[in-house]
């Protein structure tokens, strides 16, 4: 009986390797085209393929249609915020004041949702970037909050 061989002892590196070379050889140019052939996708996976780019494609341009509904109610709430006058016909403020993290906290117009802040250093503006800094601003509208219209 022959002695049994371990699987590594087969066939050698080097028998494996002229194997492979004889393979190459006889195969020729046919053999780059072989590969291509195993590696293109199939008709089921064009399929797949062609399916999910449509949905990466759909995905992509509900973004873009988010992203510019974003941008247009942004310019919208600019728009109104620089046309409204925060305060009623009579008078009264349409703002309450809103005490939060930032020095002076801010008035708050009910109407437009300006936040209008006293001018403030830079590192305190970077932490509410659309507020509007005017301390002028400010404490005329924080005059015409209403009595107990100051939360803590
Ligand atoms: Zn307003």
């Amino acid at each position: 009986m022959a002695p049994e061989l371990k699987k590594t002892e087969v066939v050698s590196p080097e028998v494996a390797a002229a194997i492979g070379d004889a393979v190459a050889r006889s195969l020729g140019d046919a053999l780059p085209k072989i590969i291509e052939a195993i590696r293109a996708p199939g008709p089921l996976e064009q399929r797949q393929i062609a399916e999910a780019e449509k949905e990466i494609r759909e995905k992509q341009d509900e973004r873009k249609k988010m992203a510019k509904q974003v941008l247009e109610d942004i310019e919208a709430k600019k728009q109104m915020q620089a046309t409204c006058s925060h305060e009623h016909r009579n008078g009264d403020g349409h703002c309450v004041h809103v005490q939060d993290t930032l020095p002076h906290g801010y008035c708050l117009c009910q109407v437009c949702q300006i936040r209008v802040r006293p001018e403030l250093s830079e590192e305190y503006r970077k932490l509410d970037p659309r507020a509007v800094y005017n301390t002028a601003m400010f404490n005329r509208l924080f005059q015409k909050v209403p009595s107990g219209g100051i939360f803590e």
